[in-house]
Parts: C-alpha cells; structure tokens; sequence
C-alpha cells in the first residue's frame, strides 16, 4: 500500500458482517492507513463487528441507530474526546421493512415508507450536521445508493424512492458543506449478496441479470466498492462533490438486454 489514508481519522457506520458493503470499505481504507471507528447496531451485532474492527485495529465507537439521535449524539461526542476532529465518514445504512420489499410500489404503508426515509435518508443528513462540528480541517463524506434510485427495478419499491431522496440530499449536502471544504459524495454500488439484500424479493434472479448484462459480464465485490471509495475519501478526489459514482461493472450504461443472454 502507499499510505494514501495515512494521517486521516474517520467514522465507518454499517458494519453488520464481513459480507457488508462498509467492510470492503473500511478494509480499503485501513488498508491505507486510515484510522477508524465502527459502529453497530444493537447488541446482536456487537459479537460480530468487535473482532473485525479489531483486524483492522479500528476504535470500536459503540451502538449507533440512526433512528435514535441520543445514540448518534453519544458517539460524536466520544470521537470529540477521542480524536478532537474528524477527516471522512461513510454512512452504508439503510432499512425498510422486507415484506414491502416485494410485490408493487403502490401497496406501501404509510408506516413503512416514513420508517424507510427515517433510516435510510434522513440519517445520512442527520449525521453529516454532526460530522460537520468535527471536520474542522475539511473532510469527506460518503452514502451508498442503488441504480434503482434512477430507474425502476423489480421489488425495490420504497427504497428506490427513499434512494432517489437520498441522491438528492447529496447534492444539497454538498453545497451547504462546500465552503468548509467537506465533500459529500455517493457510491451507486451493482447488486451484491449482503445481508440487507437479501431482504429484497428474488435477489438472486437480479444478480444473474446483472452478470448477463453488465459491460463486464460479472457483478461486483464488496473490495472493488472499498477501492472506488477510497479514491472519494482520500485526497485523489478532491475537486469532486456532489457526485453519484456508479461502481456496478458498468451495468447503468446499457438500455437493452443484451441479445446473446440466455433466459434467466
Ligand atoms: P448490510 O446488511 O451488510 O448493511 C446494512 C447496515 O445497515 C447494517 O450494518 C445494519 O446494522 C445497518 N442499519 C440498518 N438499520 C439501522 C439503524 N436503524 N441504525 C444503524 N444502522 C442500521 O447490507 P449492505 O448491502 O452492505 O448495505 C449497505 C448500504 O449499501 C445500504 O445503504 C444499501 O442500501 C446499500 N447498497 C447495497 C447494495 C447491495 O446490493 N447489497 C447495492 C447498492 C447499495
């Protein structure tokens, strides 16, 4: 490695198992150097995020739900005490209730879809204000989104919505934390087996899709969206905000099935 984090401190939220998109992340930017805190949710998943910040020799900043801003309060000001200032922040949060994560988009509950913008929108906002106080020498920020943001995909429903949401909140957050010189970007990552996926109905049959029809022919790995972001964390990105970077082997390029693709 060529030290490229090294010197940068920085929080890491959505750590649930080494299958999780914020793993590849944070494993990246460990990897360069970086210095970092995870959080989790619940005690449940305490057991599991512990020895994996330990592999990477992380500062294990707590329970964390976004959906509780006492919580959230709690771990900025332990950082605060810890580390004085913060330089990045990766939010790879998101939750809606699975039985709506099938069938059609017109059947969501009013319930689901405020609890849907709660966790997956509105906490990447909620926590940026309190990464802000920390940035005191600029930063970087980043969420994680999905291409069903743009267009309609199969079972996505409310979470497309809620992602589109979040896309904008990106660009906005990016203008009102530009002159602090914090960047604030997201990462449209292809399809991937995690946990939270496989909540959403028929996954795998998306997964197939995407590896017929994707330029390169394959989906995409938890490593390559650590590598992507961590060009969007270190300074190698620093004339970019405000960005929606598609890490999905080039699957939002291309507008018809390919011709030669078998039946799936
Ligand atoms: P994951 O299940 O490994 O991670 C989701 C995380 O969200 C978990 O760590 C969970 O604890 C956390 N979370 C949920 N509700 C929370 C709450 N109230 N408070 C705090 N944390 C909470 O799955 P993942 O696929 O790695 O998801 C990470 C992000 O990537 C999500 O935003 C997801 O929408 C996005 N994404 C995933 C894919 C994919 O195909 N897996 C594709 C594009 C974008």
């Amino acid at each position: 490695t060529s030290g490229l984090m090294k010197g940068k401190r920085g929080l890491v939220m959505g750590v649930a198992n080494n299958r999780s998109i914020a793993w590849g992340i944070a494993k990246a930017l460990a990897d360069e150097g970086a210095e970092l805190a995870l959080t989790y949710q619940g005690e449940a998943l305490k057991k599991r995020v512990a020895p994996l910040a330990e592999e990477l020799g992380a500062y294990v900043a707590g329970h964390c739900d976004v959906g509780d801003e006492a919580t959230i309060d709690a771990v900025f000001d332990d950082l605060k005490a810890k580390w004085g200032k913060i330089d990045f922040f990766v939010h790879a949060v998101a939750y809606s209730n699975k039985d709506e994560l099938t069938g059609r988009y017109v059947d969501t509950s009013r319930d689901n879809f405020l609890k849907t913008m709660d966790i997956s929108v509105y906490s990447f906002t909620s926590v940026a204000a309190r990464a802000e106080k920390l940035m005191t020498d600029g930063g970087s920020m980043l969420t994680l989104t999905y291409y069903g943001a743009e267009k309609v995909m199969p079972h996505y429903n409310v979470m497309g919505v809620a992602k589109a949401a979040l896309e904008a909140s990106v660009r906005y957050l990016a203008v009102d934390l530009g002159n602090k010189a914090i960047r604030v970007n997201a990462i449209s990552a292809g399809p991937i087996k995690t946990l939270a996926a496989s909540g959403i109905g028929d996954f795998r049959y998306i997964l197939k899709w995407n590896e017929y029809n994707a330029p390169l022919k394959r989906t995409i790995t938890i490593d390559e969206v650590g590598q992507s972001a961590l060009y969007l964390m270190s300074d190698m990105s620093k004339g970019v905000t405000g960005e929606v970077h598609h890490v999905d082997c080039g699957y939002h390029t291309v507008g018809m099935k390919a011709v030669d693709a078998p039946d799936i």
